[in-house]
């Protein structure tokens, strides 16, 4: 096994870094103290992510995206995640299933979406379907040869930014028969109930949504009845990798920022990092950040050599499950070690103390990911996990 990355990965890593350093943090305080961007400024950063050829880059160049391997996918994600206020939801990255569509869907839905021209929103949760997406209500009727959209949709993020939905129903309100289906935003019964305001501070709104009896045709189903789970599993794998990766991004950055304070910060007439209780912190973190990070390389790595989907949804679990709490841990040490500092708005590390809370919670949350881990355990073995194969 070669994990050393290529010439062409570091490249890709050095821009994207470049991008977050020069187009995203300098928009964090704007972001944070009006609880979100200007159209000037999403005009600049989105010019900015097509120069430095990051838009879609989860998809394939056929696909309409940039063609980058796993493994360059996830250096970019770790370095977007860096920045604070979820502005890294700015590069946007076309929703995976869309790939699956007709080839009028792909028209019409994937290569705007991957050009930058249209955006398109997730909505699976409901008020009463949660983890368990089984318990969904919203129903699609058939009636006269086309579709009625009927239900409720929670904390639909980027739904201020998206022109169209995909939207996870049960046709004929059949729990067997889950699907998506796209939904234009501005259809008659698309409606947006209430914004909410959450911990963190997120560059883009997370929507509830009403849909009223809202009429769809037979070509508005993406990748036909009932496969709304075997797609929606799609994006939960491809979500659950993008979040370990900017929970590795994000760890890295407040323990620099917390490593640069240590060494110039001077108490008791020494720097604090010359004290073994903040030393033994910092090394503490940085043992952290090697396991995800190795972690996160490896899969990246074992993708592109062709892993099985199955596998690849069972890594994907881990690396989530572990990049999470291990960001949680080692930012609250970041906190720590700049004191008040670290408590302050306007210091990233407080920020992303906040943002990175939320990763233990969407795209199944940290009990779910255990829930999948042992199940893959009992069905494959343990060396499923602790073998190398
Ligand atoms: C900021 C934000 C943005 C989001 N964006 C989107 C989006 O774009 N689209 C979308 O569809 N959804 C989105 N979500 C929803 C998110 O995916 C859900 O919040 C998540 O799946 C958990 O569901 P829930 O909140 O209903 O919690 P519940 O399912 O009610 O769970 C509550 C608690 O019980 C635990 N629990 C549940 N079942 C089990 C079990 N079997 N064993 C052990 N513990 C269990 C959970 O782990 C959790 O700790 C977003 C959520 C947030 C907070």
């Amino acid at each position: 096994m070669d994990l050393t990355l290529s010439a062409e990965d570091i490249a890709i890593q050095a821009r994207a870094r470049a991008f977050a350093e020069s187009y995203l943090f300098p928009y964090e305080l704007e972001c944070e103290e009006n609880g979100g961007l200007s159209a000037e400024s999403l005009n600049t950063i989105r010019k900015a992510v097509l120069e430095h050829r990051l838009n879609a880059f989860n998809h394939a160049v056929e696909d309409g995206g940039q063609g980058y391997t796993h493994l360059q996918q996830m250096l970019i994600h770790e370095e977007l995640g860096k920045a604070t206020c979820g502005l890294w939801a700015v590069v946007w990255t076309a929703s995976l299933p869309l790939k699956h569509g007709t080839p009028e869907q792909r028209r019409d839905y994937l290569f705007p979406s991957c050009a930058g021209r249209r955006r398109s929103c997730y909505a699976i949760t409901e008020p009463e379907a949660g983890s368990d997406p089984r318990m969904v209500r919203t129903t699609a009727v058939r009636r006269n040869g086309k579709y009625e959209l009927s239900g409720e949709k929670w904390f639909v993020t980027s739904a201020d930014a998206a022109d169209f939905l995909l939207v996870h129903a049960h046709v004929d309100g059949d729990s067997d028969k889950p699907t998506l289906f796209i939904v234009e935003k501005d259809l008659p019964g698309v409606i947006v109930k209430r914004i909410p305001k959450f911990m963190h501070t997120y560059v883009f709104e997370h929507y509830e949504m009403l849909f009223d009896k809202v009429v769809l045709d037979e070509a508005k189903i993406l990748g036909g009845i009932g496969q709304g789970y075997e797609l929606t599993k799609d994006w939960f794998v491809d979500a659950r990798l993008e979040i370990a990766a900017h929970c590795v991004g994000a760890a890295i950055r407040a323990t620099e920022i917390a490593n640069d304070y240590a060494a110039g910060r001077e108490q008791f007439g020494r720097p604090i990092r010359d004290f073994q209780a903040i030393e033994f912190m910092l090394a503490d973190m940085a043992v952290e950040i090697m396991a995800g990070k190795t972690m996160l390389y490896r899969v990246g790595w074992e993708i592109d050599q062709g892993l099985d989907r199955k596998l690849v949804h069972a890594r994907a679990s881990v690396l989530k499950l572990f990049c999470s709490e291990m960001a949680g841990r080692v930012i609250d040490k970041a906190v720590q070690i700049l004191g008040g500092r670290g408590y302050m708005r306007e210091n990233p590390v407080e920020r992303l103390y906040r943002d990175i809370r939320v990763d233990r919670i969407w795209e199944g949350a940290s009990e779910i990911q255990r829930l999948v881990i042992a199940g893959q355990i009992k069905k494959r073995g343990l060396g499923v996990y602790t073998g190398w194969t």
